[in-house]
């Protein structure tokens, strides 16, 4: 175990000779929160399509803890322990949050391992320490329908909690959410990042401003620069192609 979780080597991902990905080389350590930051088109949801096998890399490789993961389903990727938290929830709206998690437990199928990896003791992986977590104990039993979309998203990342994924990745995760629950769910990812190798891919700055520890910024498919976010936010480059731009 070399300590990074994450592992990305001279990534290119061609769309019909377009580079959405050029030349990207990128890692992260193993226990990590990164946020990647970039303007619009800058590659970070290919980027992360590339991670989980949705779409394969036309050069460079990607290694999940030490792993090579060319070739592999997203099924298999999944399985090996990376969960995808897409901008969308995806829970089951005619059923409680209680009900979502429970399945969720079920389907992980990786629960031998799970047995006997020891576990941080702000990992709380019963379907009430997963509602605990994720701030849905009053709402445990009503329908997923009536939760707002905040809520929605807390229950998803719930969900793939369960699955006990080592590295989660989230994208976007408070787009369209109130300011209250913005500043919940950074709360709600610092607390995962005790447990868990976290890579959150977002728009919002002042959101980044209070998660972020590691910043990485990409651009026309590569990395522009890295450093925390006063020294990103104080990058000439960095000013020029996003952060001088309004926000979108
Ligand atoms: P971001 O998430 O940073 O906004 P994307 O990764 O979605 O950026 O897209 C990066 C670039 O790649 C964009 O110019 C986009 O139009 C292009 N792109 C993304 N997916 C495809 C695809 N399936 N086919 C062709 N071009 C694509
Ligand atoms: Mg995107």
């Amino acid at each position: 175990m070399n300590g990074k979780v994450l592992e990305i080597e001279n990534l290119t991902v061609s769309f019909d000779g377009f580079k959405a990905i050029n030349g990207l080389t990128f890692s992260m350590n193993t226990g990590e929160l990164r946020v990647v930051i970039g303007p619009n088109g800058a590659g970070k949801t290919t980027f992360l399509d590339a991670i989980t096998g949705k779409v394969q890399p036309t050069e460079g490789r990607v290694l999940f803890k030490g792993r090579n993961l060319r070739g592999l389903s997203e099924d298999s990727i999944s399985r090996l322990g990376i969960g995808r938290k897409f901008q969308t929830p995806r829970v089951f709206l005619n059923l409680t949050p209680r009900e979502n998690l429970e399945l969720s437990c079920n389907t992980n199928k990786n629960v031998f391992p799970t047995l006997f990896k020891p576990t941080a003791v702000a990992e709380k992986r019963t379907v009430s320490g997963l509602l605990e977590t994720i701030g849905l104990m009053n709402k445990a039993d009503v329908s997923a329908g009536l939760l707002s979309h905040g809520e929605k998203q807390w229950l998803e990342i719930g969900m793939l909690v369960a699955q006990s994924p080592d590295l989660l990745l989230v994208d976007e995760p408070v787009a369209g959410l109130t300011d209250e629950e913005t500043v919940l769910t950074g709360d709600l990812l610092i607390s995962l990042a005790q447990s868990h190798s976290v890579l959150v891919i977002e728009h919002d700055m002042e959101f980044v401003r209070q998660i972020a520890q590691q910043v990485t910024v990409l651009h026309q498919g590569a990395v522009l620069c890295e450093g925390t976010m006063d020294e990103v936010q104080n990058d000439d480059r960095v000013i020029e192609v996003y952060l001088g731009k309004p926000e979108d």
